[in-house]
């Protein structure tokens, strides 16, 4: 059957309104986020119901054509971008935006797949609860791509990555089956927990309809602390004090190089210098409670003066208005917009035992400025669950292309690095095009094994997502 047949079929069964074909309807497409991906499709299909989704799934496997599920494409790994196969169906969610229940005794919200992350956050809120899951592109990414990612975010700390968010998932398998999983209960000990597989399965094993989420109160009192450090090291000194004094007040605990904050100084507009002078590094730690704000504050100030006392930082600035709180956020979440601002640039989303981040750091960049000395690190992320973003920008004055001359041995010597601490070459972004061969090489083989073992079991034609992750 012919490409065209095949669209054709489509759009019999799910209708014109349904199925695109047209070169510049499926062009907005075909690319990622960031741009470094383009692929070919012959139609994008998005479906307003799960039983669409089933059908378009069912004549694809029939005729063994590839799909490729697609959220809001803010994916940092080419997941949800085709390869350069004409025959792919790109499988949008964003119809499918429905919030099905949100029930405040339960704690529990059920949402479809495409329902952007920033509004069911905001529906949470209306109902005097809370989402935690956080991230920078909240309002583009979809909830079906975070749990398809098991993204992370800021909150992880106190709440985990999204995998301990999700109660129930349904889901189409590619032979066009209906897995029934979308339960809300808290305890279900009745065999193998088959909705795992599914979240961080990056679209290789099913597509997502829709997700039961765990709510929580709503964090009513927010106070936010930026506090100057000299190294890594004292971060770690600092963050084991907060957490013996915070406990599980302690929302987010993030740290960035100085540099980091001269790159958002330079590229950001409205942001603030944070103290009169610069230093090495800087940790960002947010404190949420349901109530009392003032036992909250005298928590914070007792906590800071003995940072200060101990000389685990240099210096400390608490916000004191919900203003601060943000100016404050804003100097770590402008980072990435501002490195992409600054050019092309080699990002690590790496995890390591948050003990050997000081460590991993210096031998990191110890090693990479053997092979280029005049590289520029831009190093921050969540360091309080032990992820970095060891991003890396061209030597001033290389030419736009460095990162992708150079990009693979500058990434061998960073995931060799990673190896060496007992690190994850993925945090939280996932694998998707973008590191499959480090995956591949790195991945141990009854891991390996056991992973393709399920892939066949859930999709025996292969036609799920093809070349991402396996
Ligand atoms: C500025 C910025 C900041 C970010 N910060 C963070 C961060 O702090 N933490 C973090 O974890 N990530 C972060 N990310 C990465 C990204 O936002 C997450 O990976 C997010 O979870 C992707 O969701 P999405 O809807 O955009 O998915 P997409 O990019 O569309 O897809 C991602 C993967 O999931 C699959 N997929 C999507 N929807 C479905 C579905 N319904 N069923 C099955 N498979 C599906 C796709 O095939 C693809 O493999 C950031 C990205 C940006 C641009």
């Amino acid at each position: 059957m012919t490409t065209s047949d095949f669209s054709q079929r489509l759009i019999e069964a799910l209708g014109p309104d349904t199925v695109f074909t047209a070169p510049d309807d499926i062009e907005p497409w075909l690319t990622d986020w960031r741009g470094l991906y383009k692929g070919q499709a012959q139609a994008v299909v998005r479906p307003r119901t799960t039983e669409e989704v089933a059908k378009c799934l069912a004549l694809c496997q029939q005729a063994g054509v590839p799909v490729v599920p697609r959220g809001g494409n803010t994916g940092l790994c080419g997941g949800a971008t085709p390869d350069g196969a004409p025959a792919n169906v790109v499988l949008s969610l964003d119809r499918m935006n429905k919030v099905r229940s949100v029930d405040t005794i339960a704690n529990t919200l059920v949402a479809e797949a495409g329902c952007i992350l920033g509004n069911l956050r905001r529906v949470a809120e209306e109902a005097n609860r809370m989402l935690p899951l956080s991230l920078a592109a909240e309002d583009s990414c979809q909830i079906g791509g975070n749990v398809s990612t098991n993204a992370g975010g800021v909150n992880v700390v106190r709440y985990g990555m999204t995998r301990e968010l999700v109660l129930g998932i349904e889901a189409v398998l590619p032979t066009g089956e209906i897995f029934h999983g979308l339960r809300t209960l808290r305890k279900d000990n009745t065999g193998y927990d088959l909705k795992q597989l599914l979240i961080g399965a990056e679209g290789t094993l099913g597509v997502i309809t829709a997700v039961a989420l765990r709510l929580f109160p709503r964090n009513s009192v927010r106070s936010v602390v930026l506090a100057a450090v000299q190294s890594p090291q004292q971060a770690l000194e600092l963050a084991e004090l907060v957490n013996d004094q915070c406990g599980p007040r302690l929302q987010a605990y993030e740290f960035f190089t100085g540099d980091c904050v001269d790159l958002v100084l330079a590229h950001a507009q409205g942001v603030q210098e944070p103290f009169a002078q610069r230093y090495p590094g800087y940790v960002l730690m947010e404190l949420a409670d349901t109530a009392d704000e003032d036992a909250l504050n005298a928590l914070l100030e007792n906590v800071m003066g003995a940072a200060l006392e101990r000389e685990l930082c240099l210096d400390a600035a608490v916000s004191t208005s919900m203003a601060q709180l943000q100016a404050l956020w804003k100097l770590r979440e402008e980072i990435s917009e501002a490195q992409r601002a600054d050019g092309p640039h080699l990002k690590h989303d790496i995890s390591l035992p948050i003990e050997q981040i000081p460590a991993f750091m210096e031998s990191a960049e110890k090693r990479v400025r053997e092979a280029y000395p005049d590289i520029r690190p831009f190093i921050f992320g969540h360091f309080g669950d032990g992820n970095l973003h060891y991003n890396l920008s061209r030597p001033a004055g290389a030419p736009r292309e460095w990162a992708q001359q150079q990009g693979d041995a500058v990434t061998d010597i960073v995931l060799d690095e990673v190896n060496r601490y007992g690190g994850s070459i993925s945090a939280e972004h996932g694998i998707g095009q973008l590191k499959r061969d480090h995956f591949l090489h790195s991945k141990d083989p009854l891991e390996l094994r056991l992973m393709r073992d399920i892939k066949r079991l859930f999709d025996p034609a292969g036609i799920l997502n093809p070349g991402k992750l396996l």
